[in-house]
C-alpha cells in the first residue's frame, strides 16, 4: 500500500459537479491499482448529502475546509497548499474549469511542483503518465513528471466516465472550520445569493446517451443523414457526428465526438460510413459495444468494433427501417 494519496479538488460550489464524479471514479480507479487512497478537497459550504456522493463515487476521504463567507482565490490556494504539504500526495487533479486552472497554475508555482493542464487521460504503469492534446490539438503528448514527487494535473470534462464504488459509502467526511482573515475574502463586488444549477438543453444531454447512432462522412446526403436520425428517434439512440460529418453541414458541431469535440460512453455505438481516425476512437474509447458500418473492410474503426457490418450503409439503414416496420406490426397484431 502507498501512503501516498491522490488529491481531486472539487470547486468551491455547493453543488458536486458531473466533472468531479468523473475525475474521482477516475482517481479512485488509479489509486486501487497503486493502492493508495483518493482524498476529495471541498473548500467552501457543501450540503452533506452532496459530500456523500464524493464517498459514492470513489473518495476514500473528503476533507472539508468548512468557510461560511466566499473566500478569494488566494485563501483557497492557502488552505490547499497546506493540504498538499502535509499529506504530499502522489497526484493532485483540478477540474479544468477556468477556477481550477487558475488555482492548479497558482499552486503549481507556489508549491514548485509539475503541472499538466487540459489532460484527456492519467495512466500508471511504473509512473503516473498525463496526455493531452499539444501542437494546436494535432498530437497527443505523454507527460511524465522528473524531479518531482508531486504530480498535478487539471482534467478536461467527459473524457472519464463517472462510476460508483461497491465500498464508497464506507469513507470518512473530516470538517475543518475555516477562520479567513480579512485578506482572504473574495472581496470582488460579486456576492453570491445562491446557486442554481442550469438544467443542460434538451437533446444535447450526450453524457446519459446510452446508445449512439453515429453519422461519417460516408452517409454523403442530408437525407440519407435524416434517416439515420428517423431510425435513432425509434431505437431511442441519440445522435452524434464525425467531424467530417460536421464540416459537410450533416451534423451540428455540438454533436462532434472525439478529440476537438464531445467524449461520450454509450452502452452501444453505432457508426454509419465513419473510417475509425484516432481523433474520433478517442471520444468513443468508453463506450461499451462498438458496430461500424463501412464498405471497406480494411477501414480502421473495425479494429475497435465488436460487430462489422462490411457493406453499404444504404442498404443497412433500409434493412433496419425495414425490421422496425415489422416490429410495429407485429406489435400492433397483438395489441
Ligand atoms: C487536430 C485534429 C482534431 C480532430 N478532431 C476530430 C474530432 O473531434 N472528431 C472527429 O471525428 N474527427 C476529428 N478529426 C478528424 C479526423 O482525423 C478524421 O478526419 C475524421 O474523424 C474522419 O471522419 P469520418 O470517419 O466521418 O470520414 P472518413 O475518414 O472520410 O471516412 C468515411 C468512411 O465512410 C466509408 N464509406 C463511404 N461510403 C460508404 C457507404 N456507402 N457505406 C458504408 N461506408 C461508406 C469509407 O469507407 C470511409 O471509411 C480531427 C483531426 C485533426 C487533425
Amino acid at each position: 500500500m502507498s501512503d501516498k494519496k491522490i488529491l481531486v479538488v472539487a470547486d468551491t460550489n455547493e453543488f458536486v459537479s458531473e466533472h468531479i464524479l468523473q475525475i474521482l471514479s477516475k482517481a479512485r480507479s488509479l489509486a486501487e491499482h497503486y493502492r493508495s487512497k483518493v482524498a476529495a478537497l471541498c473548500v467552501g459550504t457543501y450540503r452533506q448529502e452532496r459530500l456523500e456522493t464524493l464517498l459514492y463515487y470513489g473518495a476514500h476521504y473528503v476533507f472539508l475546509f468548512e468557510c461560511n463567507r466566499s473566500p478569494s482565490m488566494g485563501g483557497v490556494c492557502d488552505i490547499l497548499a497546506s493540504v498538499i504539504r502535509q499529506h504530499e500526495p502522489a497526484v493532485v487533479l483540478f477540474p479544468a474549469t477556468d477556477w481550477g486552472k487558475a488555482v492548479a497554475a497558482k499552486l503549481s508555482v507556489r508549491l514548485d511542483v509539475g503541472l499538466t493542464a487540459d489532460c484527456i487521460d492519467v495512466t500508471l504503469e511504473d509512473d503516473f503518465s498525463f496526455y493531452r492534446t499539444a501542437m494546436n490539438q494535432t498530437m497527443l503528448a505523454k507527460i511524465r513528471y522528473i524531479n518531482c514527487n508531486i504530480r498535478m494535473g487539471t482534467i478536461k470534462k467527459d473524457v472519464f466516465v463517472k462510476k460508483t464504488w461497491e465500498y464508497g459509502t464506507t469513507g470518512k467526511i473530516e470538517t475543518f472550520p475555516t477562520l479567513l482573515s480579512n485578506d482572504d475574502l473574495d472581496h470582488s463586488f460579486l456576492e453570491i445569493l445562491e446557486c442554481v444549477q442550469i438544467p443542460q438543453k434538451i437533446g444535447m444531454d450526450l453524457e446519459k446517451v446510452s446508445i449512439a447512432f453515429c453519422v461519417g462522412r460516408g452517409v454523403k446526403k442530408k437525407e440519407t443523414c435524416d434517416r439515420i436520425s428517423q431510425l435513432a428517434m425509434r431505437c431511442g439512440a441519440g445522435i452524434i457526428g464525425t467531424r467530417a460529418a460536421v464540416e459537410m453541414g450533416l451534423i451540428e458541431k455540438e454533436r462532434q465526438i472525439g478529440q476537438s469535440g464531445n467524449s461520450i460512453a454509450p452502452k452501444i455505438y453505432l457508426g454509419f460510413g465513419v473510417s475509425g481516425a484516432s481523433q474520433h476512437i478517442v471520444g468513443i474509447k468508453n463506450a461499451d459495444l462498438i458496430i461500424a458500418v463501412n464498405t471497406d473492410k480494411k477501414a480502421t474503426i473495425f479494429d475497435y468494433a465488436d460487430y462489422q457490418i462490411i457493406e453499404d450503409l444504404e442498404d443497412v439503414i433500409a434493412e433496419m427501417e425495414k425490421q422496425l416496420l415489422l416490429v410495429k406490426r407485429e406489435r400492433s397484431i397483438v395489441v
